[in-house]
C-alpha cells in the first residue's frame, strides 16, 4: 500500500500518513528514504544512486551544515523519511529539514548527574530506528526511549539495565517484524550480556536472551565455575534482518575479562554470530568465530546479508570482516561456513578449518593464555573495529577501513569489582605500530579476503563505509576530510575537509530529483582516545551533520 516509489505516491502518503512507517515499508528499498541502520536490513551500506558518480563527484560540494551543540564523538546513522532526517548524538534526538538542513526539533536526552562520564570507548550513539511514527533510541544511562517523530516529544521510556554496574547503550535499535530489538555495551566492565525484545506501542519488555549461559543453561559447560556471570558477550552493534527467514543475525562481543586464564572452555556465545527469532530471541543457530579469545575480538560488527554465487549456486550469505583479522563467509540459513581467508596480517591463528569452522591456532594464542608477552596481528582493535563497511553485490566487492597494526599482548590478573575495569591485559604499551599507513580502505573479495585495491592513510580511517551504483565509495578521515573513490580502482576522486575528525556513517538518498550524501562528524572515539597518535592533537572537537550535493 504505501511503497511510495512516485512522486503521487509520495504526496498521497505525506497526505494520510505522514509519520508512519510499517514493517512492510522497512523492507523495500525506496532510495527517497534512508530507513534501516545500515541503509537496508542486510546492512549493505549500499545505494543504486547514480547521479553523484565517478565523473561528476568533483562537482560536490556542500548542501547545508548543522552544529549538534555537541563534543563527543558522532557516529550516529541518520534515517531519512518524507524529507526529514532524523539524527541522534549521545546528548540529543534531532529532526532536520533534509532539503535545507534547517533543526525542525531537538529532544535533549535527561540524564541524571550519576551518569558515567567515562566508559569504554568514548561517550557516543550510533543512531535510532523509526517505526510507526517513532523515533526509537538508547541512552548512556541504559534506557530505551521512544519519541514522537512528528514533534520529538517522548513517548514511553524504559530500563534496559543498571548502568553503575557498568551497562550503557550506544548502539542503534533494530525493527523486526514489528519487534524492537536491543544490544548493550558493557563486556570490559564485567557485566553478562543480552539481546532484549520490546513492544514499539509501549515500549514493553518482550523477552531477554542472555548471550553468557550460565552453567544450568544450554552451552553454560563452556564456562568454568561462575565465570559466567562476568563473562561479557556486549551486543553494542545492530544486527542486520532477513525478512524472509524472520532472522535476525546480531553479533557478539568479547569474553570477559580478556585474560583467559580463568575461563577454559569456548566461553560461548562470546565472539560469535547468533541467527535469532525476533518475536521470541530463541536461538536457530550460533557460529562461533573466535572460542576462549584473549585478545578482545569482539564479533560484534556489521553482518552484511547478500545473495551471492557460491560454486554455480545462488546462496543466502552473511559476510563478516571479523575483528580477529579474518572474512567470513556463511550460509545464514543454517550457519555453515563457506569461507573464511585474512584479510589484513594475521599471527594469532594459521587459518580457519572449513569442516569444523574452528580457528587454527598459532602459539600466539598458546603463549598468550600461558601468560607470556606476544607480539599479535591484528591488535585488540582488531583488523577492523566497529567501523561498518559496505557490500556493492554487482561488483561482488566490500569495502573497509581496515587497520594495519599489532599489538603487545600480556595477560594479567583481573579483579572483578562492581562498575570498574575487568579487562586482566597489561595497557601499558598495547600498540605495534608499521613505518608507513597505520589504515587502508581496501576493496576486499569476501569469498578470498584478497584486496582488489587499497587506499592507503597514515592515520586510519575509522568511519563507515558507503558505495553507491554510481561507482564511488565515501569515507572519512580522523583528520576531517570527507572522500570520495572510484569503486573500481580505488582513485581518490575528491575530498573535502570538514571542521573535526569524522567517525560518522555516510548515508546517500534522493530529494526532489537531487542526490544528498550525509555525514556525521566529530572525533572522539575509540583510536583518539586510546592510540596516544599527536597527530590528531591539531584535531578539534565539535559534532555537526554535513550534507553534499553537486553544483548545478
Ligand atoms: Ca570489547
Amino acid at each position: 500500500m504505501r511503497r511510495l516509489l512516485t512522486a503521487a505516491g509520495l504526496v498521497a502518503c505525506s497526505m494520510t500518513a505522514a509519520h508512519a512507517q510499517t514493517a512492510q515499508e522497512l523492507t523495500k528499498t525506496d532510495t527517497h528514504y534512508v530507513l534501516n541502520y545500515g541503509m537496508d536490513y542486510g546492512q549493505q551500506r549500499y545505494s543504486p544512486l547514480t547521479q553523484i558518480n565517478a565523473d561528476t563527484v568533483k562537482r560536490l560540494v556542500p548542501a547545508w551544515n548543522l552544529s549538534y551543540d555537541d563534543s563527543r564523538s558522532e557516529e550516529s546513522q541518520p534515517l531519512v523519511y518524507n524529507g526529514v532526517l532524523y539524527v541522534t548524538t549521545n546528548s540529543a534526538t534531532i529532526a532536520v529539514d533534509a532539503k535545507t538542513g534547517k533543526q525542525i526539533w531537538k529532544t535533549k536526552v535527561e540524564y541524571p548527574p550519576e551518569t558515567p562520564r567515562v566508559v569504554c570507548c568514548g561517550i557516543i550513539n550510533r543512531g535510532a530506528a523509526l517505526y510507526e511514527g517513532k523515533i526509537i533510541r538508547g541512552t548512556l544511562d541504559a534506557k530505551l526511549v521512544a519519541l514522537d517523530a512528528k514533534t520529538g516529544k517522548v513517548l514511553w521510556k524504559s530500563d534496559v539495565a543498571d548502568m553503575k554496574a557498568g551497562y550503557t547503550m550506544t548502539g542503534a535499535p533494530q525493527i523486526a517484524d514489528g519487534v524492537i530489538m536491543t544490544g548493550i555495551s558493557g563486556a570490559e566492565f564485567g557485566t553478562r550480556d543480552f539481546i532484549d525484545g520490546w513492544d514499539p506501542a509501549d515500549g514493553k519488555h518482550l523477552w531477554r536472551t542472555y548471550t553468557v549461559p550460565l552453567p544450568n543453561e544450554k552451552g553454560g559447560d563452556t564456562w568454568p565455575g561462575d565465570t559466567a556471570k562476568y563473562g561479557g558477550g556486549s551486543t553494542w552493534i545492530t544486527g542486520s534482518f532477513d525478512p524472509e527467514l524472520h532472522t535476525v543475525y546480531w553479533g557478539i562481543g568479547n569474553p570477559g575479562p580478556f585474560n583467559a586464564s580463568g575461563r577454559k572452555g569456548d566461553n560461548l556465545y562470546t565472539c560469535s554470530v547468533l541467527a535469532l527469532d525476533p518475536k521470541t530471541g530463541a536461538i536457530k543457530w550460533h557460529y562461533q568465530f573466535s572460542p576462549n579469545n584473549p585478545f578482545d575480538y569482539d564479533s560484534v560488527a556489521e553482518m552484511i546479508l547478500s545473495t551471492i554465487d557460491v560454486k554455480g549456486t545462488p546462496t543466502k550469505v552473511l559476510i563478516d570482516a571479523n575483528r580477529n583479522g579474518f572474512i567470513y563467509v556463511l550460509d545464514r540459513t543454517n550457519g555453515k561456513l563457506i569461507a573464511a581467508n585474512p584479510y589484513v596480517k594475521v599471527n594469532w591463528a594459521s587459518s580457519v578449518d572449513l569442516a569444523t569452522g574452528r580457528p587454527v591456532e598459532t602459539d600466539v594464542s598458546t603463549k598468550a593464555r600461558a601468560g607470556e608477552m606476544v607480539d599479535i596481528y591484528p591488535s585488540i582493535l582488531g583488523g577492523k573495529n566497529w567501523e561498518p563497511g559496505s557490500f556493492d553485490a554487482k561488483r561482488g566487492l566490500a569495502f573497509y577501513n581496515t587497520l594495519n597494526f599489532g599489538g603487545h599482548y600480556k595477560a594479567v590478573p583481573a579483579e572483578y569489582k562492581q562498575g570498574e575495569w575487568y579487562v586482566g591485559m597489561d595497557l601499558s604499551n598495547p600498540w605495534a605500530w608499521p613505518e608507513g599507513p597505520r589504515g587502508y580502505l581496501k576493496a576486499v573479495d569476501p569469498m578470498t579476503g584478497k584486496a582488489k585495491w587499497e587506499a592507503p592513510s597514515d592515520i586510519p580511517r575509522f568511519s563507515g563505509v558507503l558505495s553507491t551504483g554510481g561507482g564511488v565509495v565515501f569515507s572519512g578521515q580522523l583528520t576531517g576530510e570527507f572522500e570520495a573513490f572510484n569503486s573500481d580502482t580505488g582513485e581518490k576522486l575528491w575530498s573535502f575537509k570538514t571542521g573535526s575528525g569524522i567517525e560518522g556513517q555516510p548515508i546517500t538518498w534522493e530529494q526532489d530529483g537531487e542526490q544528498y550524501v550525509a555525514v556525521s562528524v566529530g572525533i572522539g572515539g575509540v583510536y583518539s582516545l586510546f592510540s596516544g597518535d599527536e597527530r590528531l592533537a591539531a584535531v578539534p572537537p565539535g559534532g555537526s551533520l554535513w550534507a553534499f550535493k553537486l553544483l548545478k
